[in-house]
């Protein structure tokens, strides 16, 4: 079987432009930011170019998933910061329209951080906030939730919050997950090569399910470190061993495979991609 595998590329070219650089480093799946990671600012953007891509994808067999700002905090209070909470509605569905026009199957957005108070209430705004976005979304783009590293705050670090606050939006057919693995070994949902209870439990809570999308990074700290610093593939802390333990996960196998670490000295992921495709083949 043929892995989904890709890294991270800029759309300096366009979202065409990101495609084909994709396909020219020999990547099977790509992952692109639809617009300025840094800012909640709607775009207005080419449609032409968007479908160009889209029809490139399709022709090439290549999967496309779109990551939304560093700003998108689904866990933004609608009574506290009420224009902050509609900016991020908007700019997620934004996002959504932007993936949907490239043909991509979601965007990614990280579970949230909230500080202010219980963690309830935490939790209560992120579902508020996927509601509204979803609320009368009717693409098959999906909106994909990030498991986090716990760098910022305690919240989604394991599979149980994952898997609820995905069972209590209204609209779970338009929700999927996107299993970071240098997020989830830094918070030590995962153990690396020695973990023995991580497969079995995603079986059981669901959260294969909902499975769409793995960030494949390794971690420049070790298990448990609450640090989100990625290394490139089995050159961490994960390591090799740890890899290819995951990459027997048949879930795991099936997903699109994305990095988000450092390229090689060509600028792309081609070694990395080269290397993990030696571990599942041989
Ligand atoms: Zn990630």
């Amino acid at each position: 079987m043929s892995l989904q595998l890709g890294g991270h590329v800029s759309i300096r070219d366009g979202y065409l432009g990101a495609a084909k650089s994709a396909l020219r480093m020999g990547a099977g799946a790509f992952q692109f930011f639809p617009k300025n990671p840094r800012s909640l600012k709607l775009k207005s953007f080419d449609s032409r170019d968007a479908e160009s891509c889209r029809s490139f994808c399709s022709a090439q067999g290549l999967i496309s998933v779109a990551h939304t700002p560093y700003p998108s905090n689904l866990a933004v209070s609608s009574e506290t910061e009420p224009m902050l909470f509609r900016q991020v509605v908007d700019s997620l569905r934004n996002d959504l329209e932007i993936a949907e026009a490239c043909g991509s199957i979601g965007i990614v957005v990280h579970f949230g951080t909230f500080k202010q108070g219980s963690p309830l209430q935490g939790y209560q705004n992120i579902i508020q906030c996927i509601n509204n976005v979803l609320s009368d979304w009717k693409g098959s783009a999906k909106l994909l939730i990030e498991n986090q590293a716990g760098d910022h705050g305690s919240m989604g670090m394991t599979l149980e919050e994952l898997v609820q606050v995905r069972k209590l939006c209204d609209h779970q057919q338009h929700i999927g997950f996107c299993l970071d693995t240098c997020h989830a070994f830094a918070s030590g949902m995962w153990q690396g090569a020695t973990d023995k209870k991580f497969a079995d439990k995603a079986e059981q809570l669901g959260y294969w399910d909902g499975l769409c999308v793995v960030h494949l990074n390794d971690s420049k700290y070790p298990v448990s470190s609450r640090k989100d610093r990625h290394a490139r593939v089995g050159q961490g802390y994960i390591g090799e061993e740890g890899f290819r333990r995951l990459l027997q996960m048949d879930a795991i196998r099936k997903s699109p495979l994305i990095m988000e670490s450092e390229t090689g000295k060509d600028g792309t992921y081609r070694e990395d991609l080269e290397r993990v495709r030696r571990w599942v083949e041989a």
